[in-house]
């Protein structure tokens, strides 16, 4: 997986899509939410509040999509500072990939890196 995942992304340029910004937000751990308020000199409870809401698994998200640090040309205004499940979708080079195996049928539906991936992955698999 991680040679597949490699090799498309070799390929891909995210800022022609942005895709996964656009259409699904990313969990935000509590290390996460401390690293991009501290980076916008916010109070915690404040960044909280502005922008994200606390979802059915009690997971914190954005409260909306497109993602509000999304920029129109596709650029990520925190990107240094960004949530560590963006830095690591679409999760194509995970160790333990099967054990995402649900996450990842989602996944392939917004990105088409993933996509490509999972479809490399079964014709290797027929081998
Ligand atoms: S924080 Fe940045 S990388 Fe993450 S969804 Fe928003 S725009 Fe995309
Ligand atoms: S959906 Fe996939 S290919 Fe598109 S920007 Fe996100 S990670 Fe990159």
């Amino acid at each position: 997986m991680q040679e597949l995942h490699d090799e498309e992304f070799k390929s891909t340029d995210c800022l022609e899509c942005a895709n996964c910004c656009k259409t699904t937000g990313p969990l935000f751990t509590d290390k996460d939410v401390d690293r991009i308020a501290k980076h916008f000199k916010m109070k915690t409870q404040k960044f909280v509040e502005q922008f994200l809401r606390i979802d059915e698994d009690n997971d914190y998200v954005l409260q909306s999509v497109p993602c509000t640090f999304l920029g129109a040309d596709n650029y990520c205004s925190i990107y240094d500072v960004r949530p560590k499940a963006c830095s690591e979708f679409p999760h194509t080079d995970r160790k333990k990939f099967q054990q995402i195996s649900n996450l990842t049928m989602q996944n392939v539906a917004i990105c088409p890196a993933a996509f490509n991936i999972v479809e490399k992955m079964k014709e290797r698999i027929k081998l």
